[in-house]
């Protein structure tokens, strides 16, 4: 048996254009990721990965 490599996620430190909030958003988002703070849409789903609206700051894989 074979083992399947667990697939990394890569996430993303986005900062919210409308209030400076930063939150972490994933790179496979299944539905729309809103700031925490001002509901401001920081991503969507696009073809099985986050399309970030926001800044993105910082990117970690
Ligand atoms: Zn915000």
């Amino acid at each position: 048996m074979s083992k399947v490599p667990y697939p990394k996620t890569k996430y993303y430190k986005v900062k919210c254009a409308s209030c400076n909030n930063e939150q972490i958003v994933f790179d496979s988002v299944k539905s729309t990721v809103k700031c925490n703070v001002c509901d401001e849409i920081l991503a969507e789903p696009k073809g099985g990965k986050a399309q970030i609206l926001g800044e993105i700051i910082e990117q970690y894989s």
